[in-house]
């Protein structure tokens, strides 16, 4: 049987490396300055991180050889195993990726007319529970540090190399709670929007949350350019509490608060995810109770027909309902959107592929 870490067989983290992606321009500058570098060495080695994509100090050959081998004692160059790989017919692609203790994670890649789209993990599982998700199964086993963070998008961007593409979007929508893990999630922001690395515009980048109200306001405060989302998937709170108990701690109310002071904060606009689930949230009764929830919100609504999670009792709303929804709160003056469906014919919903692949992890 395939060896899978538990608690106790896990790389600790006194063991591991960290991981150079895990670093800030500034913060290199200052490990460089403290080890007898020069500072300017950092943007030599951001250069061979992000724009040569190299994956070994030793390569680097710019440098002298007392700095690659320093280099190389102190940090590791993350590179991800590719366990599996599944093209959709669209051109959607989804990575299922080991890291060094064997945990798994999926990253996709999805192709829009306005460029690639990197959905990024935050977490090995998540905590949240949400009664919809696949990635859910099993709990959270552990954070990602930021570095494995970037270190998703650079992989995908190296995929993306051999066509000569590039990577123009990251939404941090994958496996986990971004907020959960919240500093490294903020590490990883900062990093893959700095020009001297793989330079994602702040307004190419999202990020959404179930809603970890405390969260929501110390990123509103954040004040940066990046787009916001909340996962809401009902308009009541009794409806919610079922689809997602993270509404019994962060209630409904406070939530539709949080994003008020966010808007008001920012200036910018906020995004409601709402995925449909056939017979549950999908009436008519639910678009209008949805229009009332966020009705003067400076908002977009976005509804996304979700697709049946064999571990999860959901089904998909029929075509003609999911329209009558749109229908519903376009007359009721909201801004809203069908998400449109990509990667259908692979496991495309968050967690499937790692669920399927591996069981003993998601139990
Ligand atoms: S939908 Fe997101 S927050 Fe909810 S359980 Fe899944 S990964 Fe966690």
């Amino acid at each position: 049987m395939e060896h899978l870490p538990t608690t106790e067989t896990k790389t600790s983290e006194t063991e591991k490396k960290k991981s150079i992606y895990s670093l800030q321009l500034h913060e290199l500058k200052e490990w460089l300055q403290e080890n007898g570098e020069k500072p300017f060495r950092a943007e030599q080695i951001f250069d061979w991180l992000y724009k040569k994509r190299e994956t070994a100090f030793e390569d680097m050959s710019n440098l002298s050889k007392g700095l690659r081998e320093k280099l190389a004692t102190q940090f590791e160059i993350t590179t991800l195993n590719t366990v599996i790989q599944q093209t959709s017919s669209d051109g959607t692609i989804k990575f299922l990726f080991e890291l060094h203790d064997g945990y798994s994670i999926e990253t996709v890649l999805m192709r829009h007319e306005y460029g690639n789209s990197v959905c990024v993990t935050t977490q090995v599982g998540c905590r949240i529970g949400c009664s919809f998700c696949a990635s859910t199964l099993g709990g959270l086993k552990r954070h990602l540090e930021a570095g494995e963070i970037v270190a998703q998008v650079v992989k995908v961007q190296k995929a993306l190399d051999e066509s000569d593409e590039r990577v123009s979007s990251v939404v941090i929508m994958g496996i986990g709670e971004p907020f959960d893990n919240y500093d490294n999630m903020m590490a990883f922001l900062k990093i893959v929007n700095h020009d001297k690395s793989l330079n994602i515009g702040a307004r190419h980048i999202t990020v959404s949350t179930s809603g970890i109200i405390p969260k929501i306001y110390k990123f509103a405060d954040e004040n940066m350019q990046i787009n916001f989302a909340i996962s809401l998937h009902a308009p009541n709170t009794e409806l919610r509490t079922r689809l997602m108990p993270i509404n019994k701690a962060y209630k409904l109310d406070d939530l539709m608060k949080a994003v008020r002071y966010y808007i008001d904060k920012t200036g910018r606009r906020i995004s409601f995810e709402y995925g449909l689930f056939g017979g549950v949230n999908d009436s008519t009764e639910h678009a209008e109770e949805l229009a009332d929830l966020v009705k003067g919100l400076k908002c977009h609504v976005n509804l996304i027909p979700v697709n049946y999670v064999p571990e999860r009792d959901y089904v998909r709303t029929p075509k003609e309902k999911i329209f009558a929804f749109e229908k519903t709160l376009k007359n009721r003056g909201i801004n809203v959107t069908i998400r449109r469906e990509q990667g259908h014919d692979i496991d495309a919903a968050c967690g499937q592929l790692r669920a399927k692949e591996r069981k003993e992890e998601t139990r």
